[in-house]
């Protein structure tokens, strides 16, 4: 017998906001999202950092679709199982509370619903790209005329770097060409060049002082040693705020051997970049202006809500040689390349806005005053740890800093490590645990402006208490 026909569906509106009148439903959804959002946000000390494990809702999409009363159920199941950032006690790592114009500027973004792949499909957004970027690397130091692109993450404004470097340097058909940095600089460089299709030995690594900077030395004899064996340098790349200590290499010196070989330099600023911003604290990164390239990422220190990466150059119609293709299916650009040509992202939101907005509300006032707080921060760490003995401490001139004990193997580290950061989430502080120079360190980034003395002091104590436990 053949089975009867499906019933018809009952018809309803389809959930995409009117375009004839202000929809209530929107409107209700919206408003009762945001309050749990804030809810969320504004009781974030009363759970851990780092929760426990969670119950997952449902993924899949059921027969009938689901209403927002629904729907915000299921939000907060997972809401309660996040990274809780803004938990004064998060101190893990580059990842600080979300600004709150950048949490608006988020939605609005996702309302518009924007492409900046083109102009005529971001007309405003596209412009607001190039000016911002341009502002940008003109205050960190560039000069005029300088400019960028966004990117979603500083992994990708490396990659793109890298990439332009070596097009300016017309090394795109060149197996032999290779990177230098220090042997503390990101592993998105190792990642650009597998994208890159450069052999794993194309990075070489220059080794680090004692405070974790490049060794001007080595760099300038690899330099050398390149020129003679034949290997074309497609870069260098210094790195403002290593990942681990917050090293910073040294930029102006480093900028005038890459100029004496005519070699491209590109300054990793991701962490670093944005001290530049802050008048009492642009010394930190002193030479950053002598840069070909910067990477800058608003989401780590400055709270920008992720992603917010950007991509300098000191002169961006370099970024259009290996990106530029042609968008056959648009309108030409008015404004100097489409956002899909002077990058590697096709398809990307205004990711702009939220960064715009954001320093909009901060003002150059309140950068500075997160800066500053985070190197406060960081020198009161430092003085509650410096007592404690044998203690090895390892920071740079950021708000980084790591610590083991120094009478340590490398395996009893990592115990000590594992235990530490175990005591110190009870008491609801989170430490991130990276293994440098062999050794498990304990490492607090000190970027959460909710972070007061009294959590540095307990800090302190637990670390204190638990260097005391050690045999
Ligand atoms: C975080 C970081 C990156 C990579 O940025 P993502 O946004 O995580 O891709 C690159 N370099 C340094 C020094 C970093 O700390």
């Amino acid at each position: 017998m053949a089975s009867a026909p499906p019933a018809p569906r009952a018809i309803q509106p389809l959930p995409f906001a009117s375009p004839s009148q202000l929809d209530p439903l929107l409107q209700d959804f919206l408003e009762r999202a945001s309050v749990q959002l804030c809810r969320w946000l504004g009781s974030a000390d009363q759970r851990s950092p780092l929760p426990g494990l969670s119950i997952l809702p449902a993924v899949e999409p059921q027969q009938r679709g689901l209403d927002a009363t629904t729907l915000l159920a299921d939000l907060q199941l997972l809401m309660d199982g996040a990274y809780n950032p803004n938990h004064p006690g998060a101190l893990a790592h580059l990842d600080p509370p979300p600004l709150s114009a950048s949490i608006a500027a988020e939605l609005i973004c996702a309302g518009l619903n924007n492409n900046l792949l083109a102009e005529e499909l971001s007309p405003s957004l596209s412009r607001l790209e190039r000016s911002l970027c341009k502002w940008l690397a003109e205050a960190l130091g560039l000069p005029p005329g300088s400019g960028g692109v966004a990117a979603s993450g500083g992994t990708l404004s490396n990659l793109m770097a890298l990439v332009t470097a070596r097009h300016a340097r017309g090394l795109q058909h060149c197996q032999g060409a290779v990177v230098l940095a220090s042997a503390d600089a990101h592993v998105s460089l190792a990642k650009a060049l597998a994208v890159m299709g450069l052999p794993r030995e194309a990075l070489r690594l220059i080794p680090v002082d004692q405070q974790g900077e490049l060794q001007l030395e080595a760099l300038s004899a690899e330099l050398n040693s390149c020129a003679v064996a034949g290997h074309p340098v497609l870069a260098v790349v210094a790195t403002a705020g290593t990942t681990v200590r917050g090293a910073v290499d040294p930029l102006e010196a480093m900028a005038l051997l890459c100029q004496r070989h005519g070699v491209w330099l590109h300054v990793d600023g991701a962490i670093g970049a944005v001290f530049a911003l802050a008048p009492s604290q642009a010394h930190r990164v002193r030479g950053l202006g002598a840069a070909d390239s910067i990477t800058v990422n608003p989401q780590k220190l400055l709270g920008i809500t992720k992603t917010s990466s950007l991509l300098l150059l000191a002169d961006p119609s370099q970024l259009q040689k290996p990106f530029q293709t042609g968008l056959p299916y648009m309108e030409a650009s008015w404004g100097g390349g489409h956002g899909g040509e002077c990058g590697l992202q096709g398809t990307r939101p205004a990711e702009v806005l939220k960064l715009w907005l954001g320093l909009r509300q901060l003002g150059l006032d309140g950068i500075a005053a997160i800066c500053d707080g985070a190197i406060q921060r960081r020198r009161q760490l430092e003085s509650l740890l410096q007592p404690l003995p044998d203690l090895v401490l390892r920071g740079g001139p950021m708000h980084l800093l790591a610590f083991t004990p120094a009478a340590l193997t490398p395996a009893q580290s990592e115990i000590w490590s594992e235990s530490t950061r175990q005591q110190l989430l009870t008491a609801q502080l989170m430490l991130s645990r990276p293994c440098y120079q062999g050794h498990y360190h304990l490492k607090a980034v000190l970027g959460n402006p909710h972070t007061q003395p009294q959590h540095l002091q307990k800090l302190a104590a637990i670390v204190g208490a638990s260097l005391a436990a050690q045999p």
